[in-house]
């Protein structure tokens, strides 16, 4: 954690790049794991384009479960550590592919989700755009025109959001150190940025439990909680 104070402090501010690791410990099961959430149930049954069209109801009666888990979810010691590293001026913006809005719940401003988020659900057919809230379920329908509402999260099949997608670069590519946190780096586009990084000249720095696709290319890497490795980053960052 001392290492990571000091790149912060010597390379900093920072960009930080987050997966679906930052936030298991609010509670949050992840996609991939033994116990994620794809351990049980088929992703491209429930969270692919392609099941949503066919059967919009299925995959909303999955996202209602969901919705209300994430809803009823509060950030943790690492979404907290990231807003106050924010707010000292030691992290300029939190690209992540998390839908859940734990950073923006626990007070980080610039954020980027390159997955969507939770936060609205939109028209396919007229392109009206409506607060996500549980009132909408079980079956979301645009008010304007009927038509089944699909939430704002990018399903397997579909395209990253653009405008996201381009600002994590030009993000990546501006910053001098990247920090990853709680990412396995395994998922493209995402897992391109902290080369990205090195491309431009930087390097990039991972806290993950267990082992990253890019652990090689890493100018450091701590394997722990991303809480308490944040948590002891930003004490370190007040001596
Ligand atoms: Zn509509």
């Amino acid at each position: 954690m001392e290492r990571l104070a000091e790149l912060i402090r010597d390379r900093g501010p920072c960009v930080v790049l987050t997966g679906a690791g930052v936030s298991t410990e609010s509670g949050i099961p992840d996609f991939r794991s033994p116990t994620g959430i794809w351990a049980d149930i088929d992703p491209m049954e429930y969270g692919s384009l392609r099941a949503f069209q066919a059967d919009p109801e299925k995959v909303w009666s999955f996202y209602a479960g969901r919705i209300g888990l994430l809803t009823g979810a509060e950030p943790n010691d690492a979404h907290y550590a990231l807003a106050e590293l924010e707010h000292r001026g030691h992290v300029t913006a939190v690209v992540t592919q998390n839908i859940d809005l734990l950073h923006t719940r626990a007070g980080s401003r610039e954020v980027v989700e390159m997955h969507g988020s939770i936060r609205t659900a939109s028209c396919a057919a007229c392109g009206a755009s409506f607060p996500l809230d549980e009132s909408l379920l079980p079956l979301p329908r645009c008010s304007d025109c009927g038509a089944v509402l699909k939430p704002d999260v990018v399903f397997f099949g579909e395209l990253l959001p653009r405008a996201a997608i381009d600002r994590a670069y030009e993000l990546a590519r501006g910053t001098q150190l990247l920090l990853v946190v709680g990412s396995a780096l395994e998922v493209y586009p995402v897992a391109e940025l902290p080369l990205e990084t090195v491309r431009a000249g930087g390097s990039f720095a991972i806290v993950n439990r267990g082992p990253t696709a890019l652990d090689d290319a890493a100018e450091l890497r701590i394997d722990g909680s991303a809480g308490e490795a944040l948590g002891a980053v930003l004490v370190q960052l007040e001596s």
